[in-house]
C-alpha cells in the first residue's frame, strides 16, 4: 500500500524520482517518508468509507485539499516563549489576500499602531500566534492516513519567513526529513547591515530581524527538490544615518552572492532596487532571476524599519 501511496504522490504532483537523504535512525515522527523505514501496525481501517469505499487517488485528492494551498501563503511566524515548552514558531494561513506591501507587512502577523490622538502612538506587536485551523487534525486521525498524507503537508504548501529568524528556527523544529520534502518557500525581508538599536527608533524596528544571511541560504541549500523559491527583499532601506547609494555595491552583493548555489525550478529574486551592471559583473553566472519592484511601505503601521545582518558589509562610520 505505502509503495503505491508513494508512487501516485510523484505521480500527483508531477515530481521525479525522490532524491531524498538517507533515512534517519533511529526513526523519527518523518518515518513515511522514509522508503526503507519498516512501517509500524496499522489497522486497514476499513470500516470508515475512506478506505472501504475510496481508491488511492481520491484519497490523495482529499488530503491535498485538506492540507495543501498553492494560492494562500503558511505563513511561519516566531513565538516568544510561554515559559511552559511551547514551540518557537507557528503556523498562520494567509488572511490578509490585497496586500501592496512587502509580505513581511501583512496583517496576518497582527502588529497594529496603537493611537490615542493627542498622546501618543505606538507600534503593538504580537508575541505569540495563536492558530486554531485544525491543520493537522486529519493528519492525526490514525497512522493510514499519516502515512499517506504527511508528504503532502510539506510538498503542497507554500511556507513564508519573514525576516529570516523564522526559517533556521522552523528548521529546527521539525525533522530533517520533513525540512527536506519542502517545494514551496518565501522569503520577505527588508535587507540593512547593521542595526544600532537606537532607543529613538525602538518603534520603528521590524518584527524580526535577519541573524545571519549566509546562514539562511546555507540552510536552503539542503532543499533537494524545490519547485519554486521566492524573495521579496528592500534593499533600499528606510534608515535615515545609512548612506545607501555609498555602500550599494557591497550591500548588494552581500544578498546576492550567497544565494548563488541554491537550486530551486523557479527562483526569483525581487529588490526595490535595481542591480547595477557591476554588481551583474561581479556575481554571475546565477540561478535565480530578478524582479525589480518598489512596494508601498506600510507607514500606519511600521513607519521605519532596521533589520540588520551582512557580515560582510561594512557599518558606516559615525
Ligand atoms: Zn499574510
Amino acid at each position: 500500500m505505502a509503495s503505491v501511496i508513494r508512487k501516485l504522490r510523484s505521480k500527483l504532483s508531477g515530481s521525479k524520482k525522490s532524491t531524498a537523504p538517507a533515512p534517519e535512525w533511529p526513526p523519527s515522527a518523518a518515518w513515511p517518508l522514509q522508503d526503507t523505514f519498516p512501517q509500524p501496525t496499522m489497522n486497514q481501517q476499513l470500516h470508515s468509507p475512506l478506505f472501504r469505499k475510496l481508491s488511492p487517488e481520491p484519497r490523495i485528492l482529499i488530503y491535498q485539499v485538506v492540507l495543501g494551498d498553492p494560492e494562500r501563503y503558511l505563513h511561519i511566524c516566531m513565538n516568544e516563549p510561554d515559559g511552559r515548552g511551547a514551540r518557537s514558531v507557528a503556523h498562520f494561513r494567509r488572511i490578509d489576500m490585497d496586500s501592496p506591501f512587502p509580505t513581511w507587512q501583512h496583517k496576518c502577523f497582527g502588529e497594529e499602531r496603537v493611537v490615542v490622538p493627542g498622546k501618543y502612538s505606538a507600534f503593538k506587536e504580537h508575541p505569540r500566534t495563536e492558530t486554531d485551523d485544525k491543520l493537522l487534525a486529519l493528519l492525526l486521525t490514525c497512522r493510514l492516513i499519516y502515512s499517506e498524507a504527511l508528504e503532502i503537508l510539506y510538498r503542497d504548501n507554500v511556507f513564508h519567513f519573514r525576516g529570516g529568524l523564522g526559517l533556521p528556527a522552523f528548521r529546527g523544529s521539525i525533522p530533517k526529513l520533513q525540512w527536506t520534502t519542502i517545494r514551496h518557500l518565501h522569503i520577505s525581508t527588508a535587507y540593512t547591515p547593521f542595526y544600532r538599536g537606537d532607543p529613538l527608533l525602538i518603534e520603528h524596528h521590524p518584527p524580526d530581524t535577519l541573524p545571519n544571511w549566509n546562514k539562511i541560504c546555507e540552510q536552503l541549500k539542503e532543499l533537494p527538490s524545490l519547485q519554486s523559491l521566492r524573495f521579496d527583499i528592500m534593499a533600499r532601506g528606510r534608515e535615515i544615518n545609512y548612506p545607501f547609494d555609498k555602500y550599494k555595491t557591497d550591500l548588494l552583493m552581500s544578498i546576492l552572492r550567497p544565494l548563488k548555489d541554491i537550486h530551486a525550478h523557479i527562483f526569483e529574486v525581487e529588490l526595490n532596487v535595481e542591480i547595477p551592471n557591476e554588481v551583474w559583473k561581479l556575481v554571475r553566472p546565477v540561478n535565480f532571476t530578478t524582479v525589480l519592484k518598489e512596494r508601498p511601505f506600510n507607514e500606519e503601521v511600521f513607519r521605519a524599519n532596521t533589520l540588520h545582518d551582512a557580515t560582510d558589509v561594512p557599518v558606516p562610520a559615525t
